[in-house]
């Protein structure tokens, strides 16, 4: 297992972390040039800052400073209550991956969708099965393209909290059987996102990053999990703040090949409630002392 304690090399940043300051949203250039600042190598990137500070403009700052991508956030929502919305999730993903490709990252993350309107508030219908289904066929679409332009599709499983509204692929069990199904050739096209904030409780955590292995761990988000947690989605912990075993599962990701960054990925009214700085330096503290 890498000893992460004297440096921080394999750190990324997923640029969410540092998203807001003070309450503020912030320019990515920004972020990035911060992050460069303090000698961090990777980042990850979200769509919706990279569209706003313009897909060139970003690509010539990763560049300049060097970054590498150890993902794009990202693709998926594959579902939908009709066709046309099918469609849409469709040519949206394919812009996912010309993006990805753009910026020359690792892989392109997946957060796959669920009921189709729920996550705006009313759901078009109760069939999580049809929803999975559109998930399957979704990804089977994207993974062409994806071969084509050598780009890895990296699925995420989310939080079963989010079953309704943001995923229905839950555990990374379900996760790896589309894995199986859709690339049982194991070509390094198709694999996982192992995000501990989503799949520390899981009893079979040990045995699925073994079925994984190499070829499907793709990428390793990190932070941790809070109690009480107050909010679903905006109060991810600092590593070392919660109760994730981070050292233990980054053991069992390394004993299976992975060999990426350990990417910090936390949405938090907390941490984005102070500067960029702090929230960076304890970045950087914790990931030698906590992961
Ligand atoms: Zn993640």
């Amino acid at each position: 297992m890498r000893d992460f304690t004297h440096d921080h090399r394999w750190l990324s940043i997923n640029t969410a972390t540092l998203r807001r300051q003070h309450g503020q949203e912030r320019p990515l250039i920004e972020i990035l040039d911060d992050c460069a600042r303090h000698g961090i190598r990777a980042v990850s990137p979200w769509r919706d800052q990279v569209a706003a500070a313009g897909l060139q403009a970003t690509g010539r700052t990763l560049r300049a400073h060097g970054f590498e991508l150890s993902g794009y956030c990202r693709g998926g929502m594959f579902t939908a209550a009709d066709a046309a919305g099918l469609q849409l999730a469709r040519d949206d993903n394919l812009r996912a991956l010309d993006e990805a490709c753009e910026l020359n990252a690792a892989c392109l993350v997946l957060v796959v969708g669920a009921l189709p309107g729920a996550l705006q508030g009313q759901a078009a219908h109760k069939d999580i099965a049809l929803s999975r289904q559109q998930v399957f066929d979704g990804i089977a679409a994207l993974l062409e393209q994806a071969r084509a332009r050598r780009m890895p599709l990296a699925i995420e499983p989310l939080h079963p909290m989010y079953a309704a509204d943001r995923a229905c692929v839950n555990t990374l069990e379900q996760a790896l059987d589309l894995c199986d199904a859709l690339d049982p050739q194991r070509s390094g096209a198709l694999g996982v996102a192992v995000d501990l904030y989503h799949v520390w409780w899981d009893p079979k955590l040990q045995a699925q990053i073994e079925r994984a292995g190499r070829e499907r761990l793709l990428a390793f988000h990190v932070c941790d999990w809070l109690t009480p947690t107050t909010d679903l989605l905006n109060d991810r912990g600092m590593m070392g703040d919660g109760v994730i075993d981070i050292r233990q599962a980054r053991g069992w990701v390394e004993a299976n090949g992975f060999a990426g960054y350990s990417e910090v990925e936390i949405f938090s009214h907390r941490w984005w409630a102070l500067s960029g700085e702090q929230t960076l330096q304890t970045c950087i503290e914790r990931h030698r002392r906590c992961v």
